[in-house]
C-alpha cells in the first residue's frame, strides 16, 4: 500500500508524536516505504507524522554533497532515526527549506549549524552522530521538528510567518486533509 503524504492543515502534523517502544517488523516496513517515498518525491527526509503515523521516527535520504542532483542511491546517506534526541546545538545558519507536506513553498530558515544526535537505528541499536553539519544538520532539525508538531514555516520571522499562514490556510483549505 502506497504511503500518502499528509498536507498542511492535517491534524497529525500538529501532534506530539509518541516514542517507538520496539522496532517491530511493521516499523521496519514503514521505514523502508518512507525511504522509497523520498526517492519517488525527491525528498531528502520524511517524518512518520507526514504519512499519518504519530510516532517518533524519521528517515533521511541525502544525496552526496558534491552531487546534489544524483539519483544513484548507493551514494546517498540513508538512515532511519528512531526516538532521536538532539544535543549540543551550536552556531546559527540560514538556508532554504521545503517540505513534502507544504508543496511549492520554499523559505530561508535559521537553524543550528552543528549538533549531535542520539537515536535507535532500524536494527534496534543505539547510535550517535557527533558534529553533524550542513544539509545533514538541517535535515535532522527539520524532521525532528515534525515529531513535535512543528513545521518549518513556524520557524520564520513573525511578519513573514503571519503573511504566509494566511496564504497557506487559503491554499490548503480545500485539500482532503481538512
Ligand atoms: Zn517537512
Amino acid at each position: 500500500m502506497a504511503l500518502e503524504i499528509r498536507k498542511y492543515g492535517a491534524e497529525v502534523l500538529r501532534k506530539k508524536a509518541q516514542d517507538v517502544k520496539e522496532v517491530t517488523l511493521d516499523i521496519k516496513k514503514l521505514a523502508e516505504e518512507m525511504i522509497e517515498k523520498c526517492h519517488q518525491d525527491y525528498g531528502v527526509g520524511l517524518a512518520a507524522p507526514q504519512v499519518g503515523k504519530s510516532i517518533r521516527l524519521f528517515v533521511l535520504s541525502l544525496p552526496p554533497e558534491d552531487d546534489m542532483e544524483s539519483s544513484d542511491y548507493e551514494k546517498f546517506f540513508e538512515e532511519v532515526f528512531i526516538n532521536p534526541i538532539i544535543k549540543n546545538k551550536k552556531g546559527k545558519e540560514k538556508n532554504e527549506e521545503g517540505c513534502l507536506s507544504i508543496p511549492g513553498v520554499y523559505e530561508m530558515v535559521e537553524r543550528s549549524k552543528y549538533l549531535d544526535i542520539e537515536y535507535t537505528d532500524i536494527n534496534g541499536e543505539k547510535k550517535e552522530i557527533k558534529n553533524a553539519a550542513g544539509l545533514l544538520a538541517r535535515a535532522i532539525q527539520h524532521e525532528n521538528d515534525h515529531l513535535d508538531g512543528i513545521l518549518f514555516v513556524d520557524r520564520l520571522p513573525m511578519m513573514k510567518k503571519e503573511f504566509l499562514k494566511k496564504k497557506l490556510i487559503k491554499r490548503f483549505r480545500n485539500s482532503e486533509d481538512f
